[in-house]
């Protein structure tokens, strides 16, 4: 009997097609395709499967659900020219079919072992491909089940070197979709938008628009296309846990601040894949260090990473003690007078900063005075800056100094004012100077919540931060010196303290809609990195407290998408989708004019050309999942404790008696306990990670008096948490 299965139209029909482990093995293949080929590389649909071309085949990704590939389970990868590889070891086994196909079957375990090196005998070496015959040869990997990183090292390395050069020409169209224009505040339905070489090559009506065979097409009917989201206001030298900031707590005894700064070179790609994954296609990092800068050109052409706009070192009225004689991991420069400033400019110049940042901060009990003395440095900065075709950025928070730096020049004010609630003259002055604000009005809470011990995480925060760090937050709850700990909160906790906070919030929030309504550029920023401010899921949190200041949902997604690029001077090639302009765009399920939540509701993300699944940005590791069940534990938020949990997960007492079965027995069990004991936190003494599992000695307080200790031992299989053996 002949079987029935579709033509495959796109990579999203295959995916809706595909059971969930073949998918996520082949979204992974594909990532780890795309990270590694350069961007003439297209992607499309061939023999109902993902096709990687150049000027010719370069890989396929064979799911066995679909017929002809010649496998009944796990994922093919087959590569063009695979014949040619170095296979001394002899991992990889042989077979062919009828189409010439050279087919090396790797058994799990084997590949498991496989030393990478094997495959990068000579990286982008083609010489000797050229001649092979016609007629493809194709090398094919088996893979199941692998972690990404393996595939990530071994595959990268086989397309280094199988890669030819010469750029292929596919186009992508976005059909029978809504556009959102969000330059004229308006909806336009039924467009076909045409993406070529990365760039919005076409927008119109589909009625006018005929797709060639063979294109890729995204089906956008019913969903809405807008540009992708800039978060205006980052800095990558803070990672936004509970160590990225020993001026305000000096935790350096527990973390050394050099391990902190490691992580987040180490870690920058992982944030960086947070921001595309929420559909954040831009940031702007407006402090960051010289080492940060030079990172930054390594993500120019990676597909998972935004646009990144960067400053270096703040120049600065006041260095904190801590950052002094890091060097080039130093975030702060201090200038003293008018030449040093003018030369500092220059000899940031040439580590090439996208623009200039001055952190303007004053004395408490002087503030205009001490303002004041500062206002010859600060020209001379903003002068040389402008000198050099360089904006200036400038943090001030009080209506005097950000005064004086617009009436020196300054271009954009990173902050809102938070003394008081401005004066209209200010507005004004702010809306002739054509001055962008960023009002950052969830950072402040961050750090008050964090050291004030009553972080209540929500799901969307659990799910799309950096587990490590969004987990670091809690910390406080057991390290040692809590004397200090408890000291530090209580006195946050006083009602002084308290109608303080709300003060400033108030003033942030009522300064935001008065500039908004008088008609000053307002743009989205989280100041994220801050302490308990996360990388990318800080965003949806800080739009939607500009919602609550009273801006309507077009200002906001204006503030988040045109407007950074005004300051920016890129508004011709960013920011809003029309012809001629980067295709970096967001594909959502539902309306974000209608309801601002909806922005969550991402279909696709297209990022500098290249049309991203969400789920396929982020490699879910066992510790990951691990991570993620302990932060919801640690925040006491059930749903997103029981997340990472299978369906139909099996809790044992060690070594073999079932205590619990399913997801649901899981809720019935824990819901009690979170809800009887609020302060309930788990601190990790020791953990050891081996293969698919996950071995946490764990320590319990907040659960009655005593403290409880155990070993918990985690089994992963397919990116959930399917067995818990417990010893007590
Ligand atoms: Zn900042």
């Amino acid at each position: 009997m002949k079987s029935i299965f579709p033509k495959i139209q796109s990579i999203l029909h295959l995916y809706d097609v595909l059971p969930e482990n073949e998918r996520s093995i082949v979204d992974v293949l594909r990532q780890v395709t795309r990270a590694h080929t350069p961007p003439y590389v297209k992607e499309k649909i061939a023999y109902n499967v993902p096709f990687f071309f150049g000027n010719r085949g370069i890989c396929i990704i064979w799911p066995s659900f679909v017929p002809r590939g010649g496998i009944t389970e796990g994922v093919l990868f087959g590569l063009w020219h695979g014949n040619q590889l170095a296979d001394k070891d002899h991992y990889l086994t042989r077979g062919s079919n009828k189409k010439n196909f050279i087919r090396f079957l790797v058994p799990q375990n084997r590949l498991m072992k496989m030393p990478s090196a094997n495959y990068c005998k000579k990286p982008y070496d083609t010489t000797g491909l050229r001649n092979t015959k016609k007629h493809f040869k194709i090398f094919l990997l088996y893979l199941s089940g692998l972690t990404p990183i393996i595939m990530n090292r071994t595959i990268s390395c086989i397309i280094g070197w199988l890669l030819l050069a010469i750029p292929a020409c596919a186009q992508t169209y976005i059909s029978n979709v809504t556009v959102v224009d969000v330059v004229h505040q308006k909806l336009i339905p039924d467009q076909t938008v045409v993406i070529k070489n990365g760039i919005i090559n076409a927008m119109q009506s589909s009625k006018d628009v005929r797709v060639p065979a063979g294109a890729d097409i995204i089906a956008g009917k019913g969903k809405f296309l807008m540009p992708g989201l800039t978060d205006a206001h980052v800095h990558f030298f803070q990672s936004g846990g509970l160590y990225a900031r020993p001026d305000a707590l000096d935790l350096r005894k527990f973390r050394p601040y050099e391990q902190e700064i490691k992580w987040v070179h180490n870690n920058m790609e992982d944030l960086l894949r947070r921001y595309v994954r929420l559909g954040i296609t831009s940031v702007i990092d407006v402090g960051s260090t010289y080492n940060f800068l030079e990172q930054r050109d390594s993500f120019a052409t990676k597909d998972y990473a935004p646009e990144i706009f960067m400053t270096g070192p703040l120049l600065t009225s006041y260095e904190p003690e801590v950052f002094k004689a890091l060097k080039n991991d130093d975030p702060f420069i201090l200038v003293k007078t008018p030449e040093e400033g003018a030369k500092d400019v220059r000899d940031e110049i040439l580590h090439h900063p996208d623009f200039i940042k001055i952190w303007f901060i004053v004395k408490q009990d002087s503030v205009a005075a001490s303002a004041r003395r500062f206002v010859p440095v600060l020209k001379a900065i903003i002068d040389e800056a402008h000198k050099n075709s360089l904006k200036v950025a400038v943090h001030a928070t009080e209506q005097i100094t950000a005064q004086l730096a617009v009436e020196n020049g300054c271009d954009y004010l990173v902050h809102e004012v938070e003394d008081q609630v401005v004066s209209d003259d200010f507005v004004r002055l702010l809306q002739e100077k054509k001055i962008i604000v960023c009002p950052t009005l969830v950072v402040a809470d961050g750090y008050t919540n964090t050291f004030g011990q009553q972080n209540r995480f929500s799901t969307y925060d659990l799910q799309n931060s950096n587990p490590g760090q969004i987990g670091s937050l809690t910390d406080l709850q057991h390290l040692p010196d809590s004397a200090m700990f408890n000291f530090i909160k209580k006195r946050l906790h006083l009602k002084q303290s308290v109608q303080r906070f709300a003060r400033l919030d108030s003033n942030r929030s009522v300064n935001l809609k008065k500039m908004a309504d008088g008609g000053v550029t307002i743009v989205a920023g989280t100041d994220a990195g801050n302490i308990g401010t996360q990388h990318a899921a800080s965003l949806y949190p800080e739009l939607t407290a500009m919602k609550n200041s009273g801006l309507t949902n077009w200002q906001i997604i204006q503030a988040a998408t045109i407007n950074p690029f005004k300051f920016l001077n890129k508004e011709d090639s960013l920011g809003s989708i029309a012809v001629g302009k980067k295709a970096d765009m967001i594909l959502l399920k539902a309306n974000p004019i209608e309801n601002l939540d909806n922005l969550t509701k991402i279909d696709v993300v297209i990022n500098k050309g290249y049309a991203l699944h969400p789920d396929s940005l982020i490699a879910v590791t066992p510790v990951m999942l691990v991570q993620q069940q302990l932060n919801a534990y640690n925040a006491g938020n059930l749903d997103a404790f029981l997340a990472p949990y299978d369906d139909s997960v099996e809790i044992y007492q060690f070594p073999d008696q079932l205590i619990s079965k399913g997801k649901e027995a899981l809720r019935q069990r824990w819901s009690p306990l979170f809800a009887s004991n609020p302060g309930l936190h788990c601190e990790i003494k020791e953990r050891i990670m081996q293969g698919h599992s996950v071995i946490d000695k764990e320590s319990i307080t907040g659960m009655g008096k005593n403290r409880e200790e155990s070993t918990a031992i985690y089994e992963i299989e397919k990116n959930k948490i399917t067995r818990v053996y417990l010893i007590q």
